[in-house]
Parts: structure tokens; sequence; C-alpha cells
């Protein structure tokens, strides 16, 4: 797609940091999905607006949920919602694929992600929320500074200080939060053993990344809600 020097230079030992894996193990699709474009646009998506909300994704989602009963801390396989049919009709699960299943045919693999957030003594440390590292002398993958998400121009110096988070990719071990599928062929075979038995599951709809496990990005996994809801499928 981009030719060996860039190959090098920016996807080689980032892809392999990110994934745990050389390179030549990986699926192609994993590439694939990262936009090249020979204009200047260093935007990562391609929609036409694109954004974050003001005030962070919090208030977004607590607004969402106003007056719905919603409870944090509860794992469902460690709770009463277990028996979910006494409750309800229907179940969305978004837990993992596995989990559900009591991991009859083994265990899936994941990618997971750790941070490590610290203040920095300056009112800008980067210039930028988000930068990447593409080789292997650093063994994070990104540094994420949080201001430059809601503050521009003179308000980043307003606050002398700053919030970084380094992001470490990471194999996934039990206790863990599970983030990326591994979507290697033997992991895809597992997922869809998993899937033809879920598919027999009556009223229970397995839905988004761990539980159809299969990567997606915000605005797919909202967009495929809004269309099952539409369609009457939720
Ligand atoms: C580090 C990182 C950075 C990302 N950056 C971006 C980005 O910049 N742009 C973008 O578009 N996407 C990004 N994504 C992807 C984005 O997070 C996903 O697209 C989105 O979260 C998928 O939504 P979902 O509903 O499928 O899964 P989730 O948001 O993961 O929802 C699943 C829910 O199920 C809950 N759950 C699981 N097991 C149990 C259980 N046993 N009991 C109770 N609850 C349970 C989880 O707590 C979680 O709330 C990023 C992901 C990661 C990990």
């Amino acid at each position: 797609m981009v030719g060996k020097d860039i190959f090098e230079k920016l996807i080689k030992e980032y892809t392999e940091k990110q994934w745990g894996r050389p390179c030549n193990e990986l699926p192609a699709f994993i590439i694939k999905r990262l936009p090249v474009r020979l204009v200047f646009d260093n935007n990562y998506f391609n929609d036409a607006y694109q954004g974050i909300p003001i005030g962070g994704y919090n208030k977004l989602i607590d607004a969402l949920l106003k007056d719905i009963d919603c409870k944090t801390d509860t794992d469902f396989f460690k709770s009463d919602y277990n028996d979910w049919r006494k409750y309800a009709k229907h179940l969305v699960y978004t837990g993992p694929l596995d989990e559900y299943f009591g991991y009859q045919y083994g265990k899936l693999d994941w990618r997971t992600v750790s941070f490590k957030t610290r203040i920095e003594d300056t009112p800008n440390y980067q210039g930028n929320a988000v930068v990447n590292y593409t080789s292997h002398e650093m063994s994070y993958t990104r540094v994420i500074e949080h201001k430059h998400f809601e503050m521009f121009g003179q308000a980043i110096y307003d606050c002398p200080k700053t919030v970084i988070s380094e992001e470490y990719s990471t194999e996934y071990k039990d206790g863990m939060e599970p983030y990326y599928p591994v979507n290697d062929e033997m992991n895809n075979l597992l997922a869809e053993k998993y899937r033809e038995i879920a598919a027999q599951e009556q009223d229970v709809i397995f839905g988004g990344r761990l539980a159809e496990y299969k990567y997606y990005d915000m605005a797919p996994i909202v967009e495929k809600v809004i269309s099952m809801f539409k369609t009457k499928e939720l």
C-alpha cells in the first residue's frame, strides 16, 4: 500500500508493538483499515464530520442514561442478573463471547492496553492530543495529552500543568480488561465455533467488540445499534 520505506518507518515496528507479534504473522486486514491519502489531511478517519463531545464522554453518557436504571461495578456472571429471564424478555450481551459459554471450547486471545498517567510541570507537553511512537526504542505506542481534547489557544497556557498518559500495548491475561480481539486464524476459527452456539441462544443478542470478537470503531458500533433498533432487531 505504501512502499518499503514508509512501511519500515511508520508501520512495521509500531504494528509489532501493538500486537506483540511479527508483522508477517498478522492478518492483512489490520493494515488495510489504515487510510492512505496523498493530501495534507492528517485526520485518522475519513468522515466529513468528526469531533468529541464538549465536556467529554461522561457528560454525553450521563445525559443519555438520565432516568434509566443502570448499575456499574456489577459483573453479569457474579450477580443475580445472570438469571436475566427473571427481569427481561431479551438480553443484549456485550461481554466476551467465550466467557458467556463458560470457555467450553477454550479461551480466545485478546490484546489489552495499560496506561501510565502523570502530571507534568509544563502547560504544554507535546502540542497535540496524541503522539504515536512508531519504533521499538520507546516501549509505549503513544502518549496522550488530555487537555488538547478540550482546550485550545490561550486556555492551554492558563493552566500551568498538564496530565499525560503513556499507552502500553499488553498481552491479555486473566483478570485484565480485554480490549482488542486477536483475529488470527486460530482465534477466528475458535470464535466461529462460539458464534455457531451463540446463534442458537434464544432472545440473546451478542453485540459489540467483545461479544462478536470483532474490532469496531465507535461510530460503526453506534451506527449498527441504531440500525438494529430501527429494524426492530433490538
Ligand atoms: C485504547 C483504545 C482506544 C480507542 N480509541 C478509539 C478512537 O479514537 N476512536 C474510535 O472510534 N474508537 C476507539 N476505540 C474503540 C472503541 O472503544 C470501541 O469502538 C467501542 O468501545 C466499542 O463499543 P462496544 O459497545 O462494542 O464495546 P464496549 O464499549 O467495550 O462495551 C462493552 C461493555 O460490556 C461491559 N461488560 C463486559 N463484560 C461484562 C460483565 N461480565 N458484566 C457486566 N458488564 C460487562 C464492559 O464493561 C463494557 O462497558 C478505542 C479502543 C481502545 C481500547
